[in-house]
């Protein structure tokens, strides 16, 4: 989706890949095929561009410093990827600005896990400090025995506790940040969750004022601390007193933000390409009320039903196999605004 919107402003993109055959290197001009951390894959990463981003955040935080050091241009930059790679430092540097978020305790041992069942109250959820996303490498745990059989299957990685946030619903807010400093964020989006992956995401959220000021503003003071420069989502609890918790930040595009891609004029691809080539960012109010389904692992035979729905506006990643739980496409549909 990046490399297509920024073929459409005029870009050559490349791609750097460790999958062969990958829907990204298919639509862009160059296609690199290598480890992340691949020296020679880096080098002529660097050569080939002007400006560097990534859509994944799992990319190791010292190969953004290594493309820095080789002449690149790297947005967002490495202290955003950094901190949203540890659970804990994620959450720390929330408090730090005064956002609020689930209380936690970092886990190094089980014993931490034992004292933090204590301290947070059960059922807690623990999960890999690293690495975790859409619900992989967690485990809510009551009692003892839970708490170490869950510990193993993460293989006694570092870990964090959170205790469980007594949610109304989830929401999250895809926001962009420009070379300049200049912020501008989409309307809140509600999510559905399964099985901790995206299910459905509709937007604009139904939210009165307070709510959205608040989301702006976790929004705003989150990018420019971090110096951010890109798009990025925020994920949020919303609890019944209307207050928002930060559940986690994405440096990246996010899965809530697709629904732009029907529903705004610069769609959340476009914004982050204009964001990290310095372009002036573009508007954020959606023309439609839009609701997005992902399609997971077979939902994706639907495709043909989906294709002929003229209410449905499809789109299928190109993925290969249709491995179970996998994100293969999404689904959007609009609903002029009512006027009162
Ligand atoms: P995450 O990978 O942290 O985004 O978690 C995936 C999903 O699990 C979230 O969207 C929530 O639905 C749920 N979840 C995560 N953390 C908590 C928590 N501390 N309390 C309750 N639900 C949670």
């Amino acid at each position: 989706m990046l490399a297509l919107a920024a073929a459409r402003l005029g870009f050559d993109t490349a791609i750097l890949t460790p999958e062969a055959d990958s829907p990204a290197g298919r639509v862009a001009a160059h296609a690199l095929v290598g480890a992340y951390d691949d020296p020679d894959a880096l080098a002529a990463l660097a050569g080939l561009s002007d400006v560097v981003t990534f859509e994944f955040e799992n990319v190791p935080a010292g190969v953004v410093a290594h493309l820095q050091v080789l002449g690149a241009a790297v947005a967002p930059g490495p202290l955003a990827l950094a901190t949203a790679q540890d659970r804990v430092t994620e959450k720390n540097f929330f408090r730090a600005q005064g956002i609020a978020t689930v209380d936690f305790v970092a886990v190094d041992k089980l014993a931490d896990i034992l004292a933090g069942l204590a301290q947070l109250g059960t059922p807690a959820l623990l999960k890999t400090r690293r690495e975790g996303y859409d619900g992989k490498g967690q485990a809510w745990v009551t009692t003892a025995a839970e708490a170490e059989a869950a510990f193993d299957r993460i293989g006694r990685a570092p870990a964090i506790l959170e205790g469980r946030a007594d949610f109304v619903r989830e929401l999250s807010i895809i926001a962009a940040r420009g070379r300049e400093g200049q912020t501008v964020s989409y309307p809140l989006t509600e999510n559905v969750h399964k099985n901790g992956v995206l299910h459905r995401s509709t937007a604009p959220a139904e939210a009165n004022a307070a709510t959205r000021a608040q989301a702006e503003t976790i929004a705003q003071l989150t990018l420019s601390r971090l110096d951010y420069v890109g798009v990025a989502g925020i994920e949020l609890f919303e609890l019944a007193d209307g207050c928002l918790l930060v559940n986690e930040f994405a440096p990246r595009v996010h899965n809530s933000g697709h629904w732009t891609l029907d529903a705004c004029e610069v769609d959340q691809f476009e914004q982050h390409i204009r964001a990290v080539v310095g372009w002036p960012l573009g508007p954020t109010a959606p023309f439609a009320q839009a609701e997005m389904l992902n399609l997971l692992g077979a939902d994706v035979e639907d495709w043909v039903r989906l294709a002929a729905d003229p209410a449905a506006r499809l789109w299928l990643y190109g993925k290969h196999e249709a491995v179970s739980g996998r994100k293969m496409g999404h689904v959007t549909r609009l609903r002029p605004f009512q006027r009162d």
